[in-house]
């Protein structure tokens, strides 16, 4: 570090998206820091720091920039090679039903959902497919294959004929990674976690809440 920290007024601002509105808001820069930096390859290479205040919900966030520039300081040369926000960028919500699940379902599931907010995509949806493996084992044993598995969650009612169907296109989709170089993108990626979002809460989470709404509704008379 160089000693430049300085605090800064609130005239100072930088427009990213906000982990907690999620929304593309101005953001309040607070104080800031560079690092010395380094000649590499004909380019003067640093970093940037930032502790930031969202301007719609007052989140505090802080963020590292890594840029590159020409010697000459001519900032029309400037390239940021990364941007990263600390906490990390939240693309999914994590849903509130969590805590019902089996604590080894609970711990691929939320190593699934922090590979997809770093961008992992392939490793997510590889995960994807090891946290149906894991649930369908759990429902109904180890039958020997996947589509054992998968036939015998539809014979013991956990999931329906229909819901069988786009889990077989969530394994395509892991197949495709592993053995086809399939790159999924983050849409894609989200699809499929929506997906086994809906397995998983099917499986784990839905009798118990409907049970639930059953008592509470009132009967016919
Ligand atoms: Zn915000």
């Amino acid at each position: 570090m160089t000693g430049r920290n300085q605090p800064l007024g609130v005239s100072s601002t930088l427009l990213c998206r906000c982990n907690e509105c999620m929304r593309a808001n101005k953001h309040h820069i607070m104080f800031t820091d560079r690092s010395d930096g380094v000649y590499r390859e004909g380019f003067f290479e640093f970093d940037e720091f930032f502790v930031v205040i969202c301007g719609g919900c007052e989140t505090r966030s802080f963020i590292k920039k890594s840029i590159r520039r020409r010697p000459d300081g001519n900032d029309s040369g400037e390239e940021v090679l990364s941007f990263d926000m600390f906490p990390p960028r939240v693309l999914r919500k994590i849903p509130n039903w969590l805590e019902k699940l089996p604590n080894e379902v609970c711990k691929i599931y939320e190593e699934i959902n922090r590979a997809h907010q770093c961008g992992f995509f392939r490793l997510c949806t590889m995960g994807a497919r090891s946290l149906i493996e894991r649930v369908m084992i759990d429902k109904v044993g180890d039958n020997g294959s996947f589509k054992k598995n998968l036939d015998a969650m539809v014979n013991n009612k956990h999931i329906s004929e229909s819901q069988k169907e786009f889990l077989d296109s969530m394994i395509e989709m892991g197949h495709a990674v592993m053995h086809r170089g399939y790159s999924p993108d983050e849409n894609a990626a989200s699809t499929l976690l929506d997906l086994s979002d809906a397995i998983v809460f099917i499986t784990y989470v839905a009798k118990e809440r409907g049970d639930a709404l059953k008592l509470s509704t009132p009967p016919r008379n």
